[in-house]
């Protein structure tokens, strides 16, 4: 299948015959923490209201993950797993971008929209983040934006019909990473102070939820935040009718907003959908995410394989 040949090898985990359960386990991170939600045991138990079920640890030891600040700024524009990967001097075979695609697929879609220059020339940036799922047991990871924008206050409105009733306007800061498993790492005191030094080249992550529909919202959350980018990952656009206002408001702002999807046919329909409102061509054509997660979808009801986060493009 040319589809999997566009794939880097050493970066694709799990070829057909290891489970995702399989694979957690045998590195100790099934059905714990950040991970939870990453194979099938956890879809029965999971409950995105289930605040038991949050976690900012990635289970793994500090050689693996990014549980700390960058050694080294970031030279030039990551265009890929290894190019991040060799940045945050991580070892190739750690399952971090698994969960990392969330912040890193954000990233390349703030490159996408030609507003990488701008990140170096303003203190804040506000993305509003359409449709979280997963992501909200996930948040953590997050903190890796910290990194990956250095002297930028990032402030991202996640909007969507899954976030519960009661988490409703809840507002997370997130300053400082995702914790390693080493009860005496840096990590565990060292991120905290050096960064809520607001006023200095400190950088740092504000997350906040709304519950319903961006048409729906966008009043009330654009009053403290006009977005730079908008984001729709893993959208379904062509799925949900619900989709058909929020295009329309999209339009209507005229911000740049990013797309993406399992698969390339799911991007094709919502480009159909998206074309059929606006009259104009995409923005930016279809095209293969680099920051995809590397680990094929089990539950896919199609024959193709599907990855979260696995084509964007943007209108
Ligand atoms: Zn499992
Ligand atoms: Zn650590
Ligand atoms: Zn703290």
């Amino acid at each position: 299948m040319i589809f999997l040949l566009r794939f880097p090898k050493n970066l694709r985990f799990s070829e057909k015959q290891e489970s995702r359960c399989s694979f957690l386990r045998k590195r100790g991170i099934h059905q714990v923490g950040l991970w939870v939600c990453e194979c099938r045991c956890g879809a029965s138990v999971t409950s995105f209201g289930n605040s038991r079920l949050e976690s900012d640890t990635w289970n793994l030891s500090n050689i693996l993950c990014p549980c700390r600040g960058p050694s080294s700024p970031i030279a030039k524009a990551l265009c890929s797993w290894k190019d991040y990967y060799e940045w945050r001097c991580i070892p190739l075979q750690s399952p971090v971008s698994l969960l990392l695609h969330w912040p890193l697929t954000v990233y390349h879609s703030i490159q996408l929209a030609g507003l990488g220059s701008l990140t170096s020339e303003i203190s804040k940036l506000c993305i509003h983040y359409l449709g979280p799922e997963k992501e909200l047991l996930q948040l953590a990871v997050f903190g890796e934006l910290r990194a990956l924008f250095p002297g930028v206050f990032v402030q991202i409105e996640l909007i969507g019909p899954a976030v519960p009733h009661h988490r409703d306007g809840d507002k997370i800061d997130l300053h400082s990473y995702a914790h390693c498993i080493e009860q005496d790492c840096d990590c565990r005191y060292k991120n905290e102070n050096t960064s809520c030094s607001i006023g200095h080249t400190s950088s740092a992550v504000t997350l906040q939820l709304h519950r319903g529909y961006y048409h729906e919202r966008f009043l009330d959350i654009s009053k403290d935040s006009h977005p730079h980018l908008v984001i729709a990952p893993n959208a379904g656009i062509a799925a949900y009718a619900s989709w058909l206002p929020t295009i329309e408001l999209i339009k209507e702002i005229n911000v740049p907003a990013v797309f993406s999807d399992y698969c390339e046919e799911a991007c094709n329909l919502a480009a159909c959908c998206i074309n059929a409102v606006t009259n104009q061509p995409p923005r930016l054509p279809i095209q293969l995410n680099p920051f995809r997660q590397p680990m094929v979808v089990e539950d896919s009801l199609l024959h193709l394989p599907c990855y979260s986060n696995c084509f964007l493009f943007a209108m």
